[in-house]
């Protein structure tokens, strides 16, 4: 799908704009989508809160004929500050809805209330029951952990389920949720055209983050969500798809299926990363899991992601049947549950 380019945005066709708003950071800019429904002007995703990023929003919403006052409602994807940051803007400028999914909804509540001069020691804490050794802890706590800039302005004011519609008749948005790479992720189907904004769940290039926040492991399971999710969407039928971040996926069952396999196979790896008889805890695990750098190189805030990162791909191994922890020990340390002899750990897992 391609259409006429301008500076910031790109018409795909079918009524929709790809506005790039930017985004300080490897990314470069979050990609939102301007869908003319029935019920007017939606934004799928709002965009990072600065002013440069506010200026390229208005600046691609005037290439496509409009301004922020036009805007009828914003559609959010995820929680993630990259993606609401500029949803508040946009409510003051138009009288907007902001629409989230419930469990995000909860997520981003928390992560507002959660800001302040507790964060640090908050993640410390957290740290430490993974395993953390002092020497690392001290290490985090000279270089600092930035609390994620989520801005309580950006609140959503409606909460949306697996199914729900934004608009009717030809040209509806259907959401289809889709957690993993958060809880409430969503994506939207712009099911007449047959093509889906993916979010942060599926990216042409990039491997979205998973992570598992909580030490020691709790009940949540967000690579097993992950994984259900992109066979959901694997499996929908929908093929061209445009994330937030990158170029449009112009297979998006392929794309879902690499993003699986990626997965499958770092879960063998952190098999073998285990020693017969070995017991690790969750920060011995992800530290010696591969990393776009090596693990001692990692900045605090890129161990904290790899971290929960680690620990996701662990609890999942724990769900299979793989892994069991140690019984007394704290911080918790895991171990293969043994297999009969000659059978490989991990073989008889299903997908
Ligand atoms: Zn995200
Ligand atoms: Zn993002």
């Amino acid at each position: 799908m391609s259409g006429s380019t301008s500076a910031r945005s790109t018409a795909l066709g079918e009524g929709v704009h790809q506005i790039r708003v930017p985004f300080p950071g490897p990314l470069d800019s979050t990609l939102v989508y301007a869908v003319q429904t029935d019920e007017g002007l939606v934004l799928v995703d709002a965009g990072w809160q600065s002013d440069q990023a506010w200026a390229g929003l208005v600046e691609g919403l005037a290439e496509i004929g409009h301004a922020p006052a036009d805007v009828t409602g914003v559609v959010l994807t995820h929680f993630h500050p990259d993606h609401t940051g500029l949803c508040g803007r946009v409510r003051e400028a138009s009288g907007a809805w902001i629409a989230m999914h419930q469990a995000d909804y909860e997520a981003f509540d928390h992560m507002t209330a959660e800001r302040g001069s507790g964060w640090l020691d908050a993640q410390l804490d957290r740290f430490a029951a993974a395993g953390a050794d002092a020497e690392s802890l001290e290490q985090i706590r000279a270089e600092g952990l930035g609390a994620p800039p989520v801005d309580r302005s950006s609140r959503p004011d409606r909460v949306l389920g697996d199914g729900a519609r934004i608009g009717t008749g030809g040209r509806s948005l259907r959401a289809m949720w889709t957690p993993g790479h958060t809880a409430g992720h969503v994506c939207f189907a712009l099911d007449e055209t047959g093509i889906v904004f993916t979010g942060d769940h599926v990216l042409a290039k990039t491997t979205p983050h998973v992570g598992s926040f909580v030490y020691p492991l709790t009940e949540d399971d967000p690579l097993a969500d992950f994984l259900a999710s992109l066979r959901r969407i694997r499996d929908s039928g929908l093929v061209t798809a445009f994330g937030a971040h990158g170029a449009p996926i112009a297979d998006l069952p392929g794309r879902s299926d690499e993003l699986i396999a990626h997965h499958e196979q770092r879960l063998l790896d952190l098999i073998d990363s285990f020693a017969p008889g070995e017991e690790l805890t969750i920060w011995a695990a992800a530290a010696r899991m591969r990393w776009h750098r090596p693990w001692s190189e990692l900045p605090a805030m890129g161990r904290h992601m790899a971290l929960s990162e680690g620990a996701a791909h662990l609890r999942l191994l724990l769900s299979r049947g793989v892994i069991e922890p140690v019984p007394q020990s704290d911080p918790v340390r895991y171990r293969l549950v043994p297999t009969p002899a000659g059978t490989a750990p991990g073989a008889a897992t299903s997908r």
